[in-house]
C-alpha cells in the first residue's frame, strides 16, 4: 500500500527561543542546580569516612597495641586494689616500712618483699614496660606505666624476665623478673623493693596490696 508523503517536521523553534524551562515558568526565579555542591559534600564525607575507617583500622592493628594500652591506660582511675608482686608472698607478711628513714637524707619511698632469691617478681597491674635497666640504687629495676599514669617500680631484681623490654604490654601476674638484691640491697636478704609512684609523688602501696589480697580471698561477690 502505498504510503503518504511524510510530512514535514516542525520548523525547530528561531534561535531566539529560550529554553522551555525558563519559558514555562517565565515568572518564577530559575532553580538553582546543586549539583556541583552535592558532588563536592559527598566527596568529602567519603573522603572523611575513608581516613576514619583507614585510622580505625590502623588503632587495632598489632603495631598499635602499645599506643593504644597507654591511651587506655591514661584514662583508667588509679587503681583501688593491687596484686602481690611477689609469687607466694601474703599481704599480711608485708612490713609497713613506707616513709622509714634511709640515712639522713632520705625516705623509705616503697615497701620491701622479702622471699628466696630467684622468686618470681610478677607485675601488680596492668601496664605498659617503660624501662629495663641497670642502675643506682635500685640495681636491676623495672619500671611499668599503670592505670591512672602511676609508675610501678621494681626494684634489686636478681634477674629480668627472659626478653622483657621496654614497650611490652603487662597484665597483673605477667613476670617481670626475680627476687635478688642488686644495687644498694646488696649484701642484704634478698627482696623486691616495689614503689609506686603518682603525679604527687610516692605512696604507701601496702593498704592497697591488702585491699587486693582480701578481693582474692572473696571472689564472688
Ligand atoms: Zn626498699
Amino acid at each position: 500500500m502505498a504510503m503518504p508523503p511524510a510530512q514535514t517536521p516542525a520548523p525547530p523553534p528561531p534561535a531566539s527561543t529560550p529554553p522551555p524551562t525558563s519559558t514555562e515558568h517565565a515568572d518564577t526565579p530559575r532553580r538553582r542546580d546543586y549539583t556541583p555542591q552535592v558532588r563536592s559534600l559527598v566527596r568529602t564525607a567519603l573522603f572523611f569516612g575513608l581516613l576514619a575507617a583507614a585510622a580505625h583500622w590502623a588503632w587495632h592493628q598489632p603495631f598499635m597495641a602499645q599506643p593504644r594500652a597507654m591511651y587506655e591506660l591514661a584514662r583508667l582511675p588509679a587503681p583501688a586494689t593491687l596484686a602481690m608482686p611477689v609469687e607466694g608472698v601474703a599481704a599480711r607478711e608485708v612490713a609497713d616500712t613506707y616513709g622509714a628513714p634511709r640515712g639522713s637524707d632520705r625516705r623509705h619511698e616503697g615497701v620491701d618483699i622479702f622471699a628466696a632469691r630467684g622468686t618470681p617478681v610478677v607485675s601488680a597491674t596492668r601496664g605498659v614496660v617503660t624501662s629495663v635497666r641497670e642502675s643506682g640504687l635500685g640495681g636491676r629495676q623495672v619500671w611499668v606505666l599503670g592505670p591512672g599514669r602511676q609508675r610501678h617500680y621494681y626494684a634489686h631484681l636478681d634477674d629480668w624476665a627472659e626478653g622483657l623490654a621496654s614497650g611490652d604490654l603487662v597484665w597483673p601476674g605477667d613476670m617481670l623478673g626475680t627476687v635478688g638484691n642488686t644495687g644498694n640491697a646488696r649484701g642484704t636478704p634478698p627482696h623486691l623493693h616495689y614503689g609506686v609512684y603518682a603525679d604527687g609523688g610516692a605512696y604507701d602501696p601496702l593498704p592497697l596490696l591488702r585491699a587486693g589480697a582480701r578481693e582474692a580471698a572473696e571472689p564472688t561477690r
